[in-house]
């Protein structure tokens, strides 16, 4: 939930998520949000009225110790010798979990709100609720919520090697990693880890665990993650997605991605259980 603050006290110590286009301000040479007073951000003084403050979430109130604030800049650009934005992305890389779920969650609240101006079914303005995290149309009664994306994740194995894919996105950096998509309307979870994967390497599988959850902010993603062992099928990639797609024995693993997002998580975890039961 984001909050247009009523009475601003703008002379507090907070947690200041500022974003411009779809970058985040932070000061130069940093890739964490600034912990300061409104007052040291000369570039907001048009903004005084349009801070918001992000309610905390309950594993998150316990370590931050400062309000977090909310502007959302819009198109604007920062032109400041002693600021900066930077990605969501260079957050995610430096910043401590925690953090960046923060910043993760009001990018997806300024996300919305910029992109439910209007009224998608007759066209009016739209307000926020004061209540809860809504967009509603006055002329037609249509309400929108932060709209979120789920995308199953999984890593596939057959009790001895794992089935790690190279995207053509990553042949660069060459890094092989779990396959994931969206949900598709009307489906399941499990049907879309079913069809992904047979789209995706033409392989079957079958022993569907779930895994765990990770919001993923680019835009609006939540990652749902599984592990599933193969049920057969010979590897045949989808060649507009997939560069490469290989079985790997655990002592050969290629470059995988790092553990703080969900897929380096999964694999890691695919390993561990596939050496204790070895
Ligand atoms: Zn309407």
């Amino acid at each position: 939930m984001m909050k247009k603050m009523s009475q601003q006290d703008l002379t507090r110590r907070a947690r200041w998520l500022i974003f411009s286009r779809s970058r985040l301000v932070v000061a130069k040479g940093e890739s964490t949000p600034p912990v300061t007073t409104f007052d040291a951000f000369p570039f907001l003084s048009a903004y005084a009225g349009d801070v918001r403050q992000l309610s905390p979430l309950e594993e998150e109130a316990s370590v931050s110790g400062h309000p977090t604030y909310v502007v959302d800049m819009g198109s604007e650009r920062i032109e400041e010798s002693d600021w900066d934005a930077v990605t969501l992305r260079d957050v995610l890389m430096n910043t401590p979990a925690d953090a960046f779920s923060m910043v993760g969650r009001a990018w997806q609240y300024v996300h919305f709100l910029r992109t439910h101006r209007f009224c998608g079914q007759c066209g009016s303005p739209m307000e926020q609720v004061d209540w809860e995290m809504a967009m509603h149309c006055h002329q037609c009664q249509h309400r929108c919520y932060p709209r979120v994306s789920p995308c199953i994740i999984v890593a596939i194995h057959d009790n001895e090697k794992l089935l790690l894919a190279r995207g053509v996105r990553h042949r660069e950096t060459n890094m092989y990693s779990t396959l994931a998509g969206f949900v598709e309307s009307g489906e399941s979870l499990e049907e879309a880890v079913h069809r992904e994967v047979l789209e995706e390497v033409g392989v079957r599988v079958k022993n569907i665990e779930y895994f765990g959850s990770q919001p993923w902010p680019f835009p609006h993603s939540l990652m749902v993650g599984y592990i599933a062992e193969y049920a057969g099928g010979e590897i045949v990639r989808e060649e507009n997605e997939i560069d490469d797609a290989q079985w790997f024995s655990l002592d050969a693993l290629p470059k995988t991605p790092p553990k703080l997002s969900i897929a380096g998580q999964l694999i890691a975890a695919t390993v561990a259980k596939l050496q204790n039961e070895q």
